[in-house]
């Protein structure tokens, strides 16, 4: 029996543990996965050897921390220096990310997109920025403060704050801040969130399992628009391949995580 687990701090929210098992219940796979809260992030490495793991989700507020513990960090997360899932390789610690893919997946539905708004500059917006440019998508960055945007600036993209933002058309807007999560806050101040929302075509949040004023507001604009559930099962669907080393196939797996969100 394999076991597996999700880390964060809070964790006990996490949907991961219904969603992985409902897969390897409903494929005979044998394997269990469970929460962990771990509060130090820097203990990452020796928990996951000392628990015996298989591998890991990691989730806020550790995933840099995870990129920190890993022995080898492949694909995507070696771009952006942010690791969701951790595989025990013969003992070594090997570190992904699926995060940014699993939203590539979310939004295949609005068709191609060029040029994008993400709201934050915290590390999903890290993620999906470089995840988006590697597309050739023109990315645009709104934060409430300054401090973080220099990242995305050095790597290519347009940044403005509350003070200095332009009205100007996108395909699709993506928050990704955590207003809207536990409060009844927009991503910014609402004179530009409606100026945001008037020029885009498409619109998507990184939470999930709520109706965010953001979305709202999209809704009684008639935008198309999209919470964070299907991120959130991309990510999965992608880590469970990596859990059970693909011998489960994709669809299936889809299939069972898709049913574990009627749960
Ligand atoms: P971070 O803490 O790294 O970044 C948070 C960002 O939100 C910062 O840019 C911060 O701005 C901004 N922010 C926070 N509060 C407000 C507010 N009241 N008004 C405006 N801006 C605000 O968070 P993460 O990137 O890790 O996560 C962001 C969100 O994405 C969370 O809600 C998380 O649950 C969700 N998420 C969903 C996933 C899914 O699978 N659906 C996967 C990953 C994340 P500042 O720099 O000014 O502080």
């Amino acid at each position: 029996m394999k076991l597996f687990a999700i880390f964060g701090d809070p964790v006990s929210h996490s949907r991961s543990p219904i969603m992985h098992n409902c897969v390897f219940k409903n494929l005979n796979y044998k394997a269990c996965y469970t929460r962990v809260h771990l509060k130090d992030g820097s203990k990452l490495k020796e928990t996951f050897f000392n628990l015996g793991l298989s591998g890991a989700n990691v989730t806020i507020p550790h995933k840099e921390a995870a990129y920190e513990a890993c022995d080898e960090v492949r694909g995507f997360a070696k771009t952006v220096g942010v690791v969701n899932t951790l595989i025990n390789e013969n003992g070594k610690l090997i570190g992904y990310n699926t995060d940014a893919d699993g939203f590539m997946y979310a939004i295949q539905e609005f068709g191609k997109v060029n040029d994008v708004l993400i709201l934050g500059a915290g590390g999903t917006a890290k993620a999906l920025a470089s995840r988006f440019m590697q597309d050739d998508i023109k990315v645009s960055v709104l934060n409430r403060s300054q401090g973080r945007l220099s990242y995305f600036k050095e790597i290519g993209c347009k940044t403005s704050n509350w003070e200095n933002y332009s009205t100007k058309k996108y395909d699709l807007v993506v928050n990704t801040t955590s207003a809207g999560l536990k409060d009844e806050e927009l991503p910014a101040p609402k004179e530009i969130i409606e100026d945001i929302l008037v020029n885009t075509s498409f619109v998507a949040d990184a939470i999930y399992g709520k109706l965010t004023p953001f979305l709202h507001l999209a809704q009684e604009k008639n935008i198309t628009f999209k919470d964070g559930a299907d991120m959130l099962l991309g990510q999965g669907v992608l880590a469970n391949e990596l859990f059970s080393n693909k011998e489960l196939k994709i669809e299936d797996i889809k299939t069972y995580m898709k049913k574990s969100f009627e749960l």
